[in-house]
């Protein structure tokens, strides 16, 4: 699955926690529990620190994680491939391969797949380059060094256009997420430097009376 809207990191949470419970954020959106169907309501469960959707009738605590987002900068004889989001949000602008990661499935192929669905390119997933925490977004991206496997690529059905890309000519207004802003950078500063280094961000556009 690619990165839709109301997911990925430009989707800010307008969430908040009470000013005696900072931290995590919650799902407010949530009003029935997904087990039995009846009211949920924000508790402190015991033993516990955070505040949690519980549901009033079986007791269900609906815990909410971070989710895992999977990419990787695919590379070809010295160019990078980049997709030009076909859908919201940033559509319009681009970005390496990425989406949420399934069930079952390794953050390799997870990388690996997204570069499928979004580009039509089969890739070999390399080392690690960078994780981010996308502190509103409840969401932590990891982008993996990647080769195109063949020179052969698409336009998948999320992308309105795909381009192999001279390091030069990358157009960096128009990179759609600080996340593969960064990814990229450290991408290309490391290729120069003949290194292949594990680069740690944090982003956080939590509002700030949180
Ligand atoms: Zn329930």
């Amino acid at each position: 699955m690619t990165l839709r809207s109301a997911d990925f990191e430009s989707a800010v949470s307008t969430n908040s926690t009470t000013p005696a419970v900072r931290g995590a954020s919650i799902n407010r959106v949530m009003n029935f529990c997904s087990s039995c169907g009846a009211r949920v309501a924000l508790r402190i469960p015991d033993g516990d620190h955070l505040q949690r959707q519980v549901c009033t009738s079986c007791g269900t605590i609906h815990y909410e994680n971070p989710k895992l987002v999977a990419g990787c900068v695919p590379e070809h004889d010295g160019r990078i491939l980049l997709c030009r989001r076909a859908i919201e949000p940033r559509r319009g602008f681009w970005t390496i391969p990425a989406g949420f990661m399934e069930n079952e499935e390794t953050l390799q192929q997870a990388a690996a797949r997204e570069c499928w669905e979004e580009a039509l390119a089969r890739v070999e997933i390399g080392s690690l380059c960078a994780i981010v925490h996308v502190l509103h977004a409840h969401q932590v991206h990891v982008m993996f060094r990647a080769i195109l496997a063949e020179p052969s690529y698409g336009v998948g059905v999320e992308s309105l256009e795909v381009m192999l890309c001279a390091a030069a000519e990358i157009p960096w207004p128009e990179i759609a997420f600080p996340s593969v802003a960064f990814a990229l950078h450290k991408y290309l500063e490391d290729r120069a430097a003949g290194t292949q280094g594990l680069h740690f961000k944090t982003i956080d556009m939590r509002l700030p009376d949180r």
